[in-house]
């Protein structure tokens, strides 16, 4: 036995690289193990988090010798990241794990893990469930990914290990492999909140920073090696970032700020209880951070704030968004709202419409409230029906629709500068897309079909617009460094 039983390899197995002298073919040996050149399906669901974990976990399996392919048949190992918090996804994942156990029968070699956060919780049933599930793994352990793999092929199956990272700091390096200047950062993992919906707590444990200099040093490293010029800090709430090491996500930033080759900063996703005023200053002060705040109410009654747990009153939340405007005349700002939280009464829900009128959000996500196992809003009583859910969230969309139809109408002449990511396929025609620097999404046609901009910074005057999307007119190409 070569491992640990926590799915740790023992230190003295190292990978080895060979290539064989004939066929040129790659293969990595780890002890006794040959891992040939294989390929990993991976399905990711959820926040911007576990996208990041996937990631991670992509780059690690690349000392293994694995690749990421997109066609399931091509796989060699089948990997969910999964995600708890609604239901949609979690009835896609389960129902995605069943067909799996098909391609398993025709591939008796197939390895399937699960990670995530219904691995973190349910880890244990789960492999016990699903006969053709090979291990299951937490949210805190994906570092060790190779070890799990590597115990898989060494002939040990249906573990699972969804144990804490107790050790001191919060410390890793960020790993890329996507070759594009944008970059999610980890900074903080975990959340200390305990919002009486929220499942993450126990799915992702207690908050832990990283020290600022380890990602001040990170960053600097993905500018200087990897051509980041865009960085998105990530966390559960990073407003609560660095708390215990008496550092702060706006001493992060303005360091940042100091980085030559760095271009745009985002974070994601805030607490309203944490935006402290020395952030809301940098937000007016930062050269590089983004004019856009996504900053989460859920509701707009203080009677359904309190029922979640949420540490936080309309008055705080509007008073926020006030100093937010007074220090960054040009931030735009966005939401999260949960309609229809447990017994929300029509005045309750009606606090949120005007909430809306008041806030004039550029963009809200909107969902219905779904109970999770183990929150505390699960030992609620709850008399609200699922239809007047399912009407009050198509009347709040709408609500919204309407003042952002307005908002966007006034985008109209602009000019704004973008990173283009991509294309689009607009009623049959390709466009180009970008993100503004304050998060709206600019479609436009370049000058000529051959022309290809990708991560390309342009200048782009928006021509029309509606609620939902700007359509904009090519400027000036800039090329894909602005220095
Ligand atoms: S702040 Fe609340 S909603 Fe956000 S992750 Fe923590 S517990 Fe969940």
């Amino acid at each position: 036995m070569t491992s640990s039983g926590l799915g740790v390899r023992t230190n003295d197995l190292k990978e080895e690289v060979i290539v064989d002298p004939t066929t040129g073919e790659k293969s990595v040996k780890v002890g006794d193990i040959n891992f040939p050149a294989r390929k990993v399906w991976m399905k990711t669901f959820g926040c911007q988090m576990n996208y990041h974990d996937s990631e991670r976990i992509l780059s690690h399996l690349k000392d293994l010798n694995f690749t990421h392919t997109e066609d399931l048949n091509n796989a060699d190992l089948v990997l969910f990241n999964t995600c708890a918090i609604r239901d949609l996804s979690n009835n896609k994942f389960y129902s995605q794990l069943g067909e799996i156990k098909h391609a398993k029968k025709k591939k008796n070699s197939l390895v399937v893990g699960v990670g995530g956060c219904v691995a973190q919780t349910e880890g244990k049933e789960l492999v016990k469930k699903y006969e053709h599930l090979d291990f299951a793994f937490g949210t805190d352990v994906i570092d060790t990914i190779n070890d799990m793999v590597y115990r898989v092929y060494a002939g040990d199956n249906k573990f699972t290990i969804n144990s804490w990272d107790r050790s001191e700091n919060f410390s890793i390096e960020t790993k890329i492999n996507h070759g594009t200047p944008q970059a999610f950062v980890n900074i903080i993992k975990g959340c200390n909140k305990y919002c009486s919906y929220c499942i993450v707590p126990y799915t992702r444990g207690k908050e832990r920073s990283r020290l600022k200099s380890e990602v001040v040093d990170d960053v600097r490293k993905l500018v200087e090696y990897q051509g980041v010029q865009e960085v998105t800090l990530l966390g559960q709430n990073v407003n609560s970032y660095g708390k215990e090491n008496n550092e702060s996500l706006a001493e992060l930033i303005t360091d940042l700020d100091q980085i030559n080759g760095l271009e745009l900063i985002r974070y994601t996703t805030s607490h309203p209880y944490d935006v402290s005023d020395e952030l809301i200053q940098v937000h007016g002060e930062s050269k590089k951070l983004s004019k856009h705040l996504h900053l989460p109410v859920q509701s707009g009654s203080n009677t359904v704030l309190e029922r979640m747990l949420r540490e936080y009153t309309m008055e705080h939340y509007l008073g926020l968004l006030d100093k937010l405007r007074k220090a960054q005349p040009e931030i735009v700002l966005s939401t999260d709202i949960i309609v229809g939280f447990v017994n929300e009464t029509q005045e309750e829900f009606e606090a949120t419409l005007d909430l809306l009128d008041k806030a004039q959000f550029d963009s809200i996500y909107s969902y219905a409230y779904s109970m999770r196992n183990k929150t505390r809003a699960s030992k609620m009583v709850d008399h609200l029906s699922d239809e007047v859910r399912g009407e009050r969230l198509r009347h709040l969309q709408k609500y919204q629709l309407g003042i952002q139809e307005k908002i966007r109408q006034g985008l109209v002449g602009q000019e704004f500068r973008v990173l283009v990511d991509g294309t689009s396929n607009m009623g049959g025609v390709k466009k180009w897309k970008g993100r503004t620097n304050c998060n709206r999404v600019v479609h436009f046609l370049p000058t000529n079909e051959e022309q290809n901009l990708l991560w390309n910074w342009v200048d782009v005057r928006v021509i029309s617009a509606t609620a939902l999307s700007c359509q904009g007119e090519l400027l000036h190409t800039l090329g894909r460094k602005l220095q």
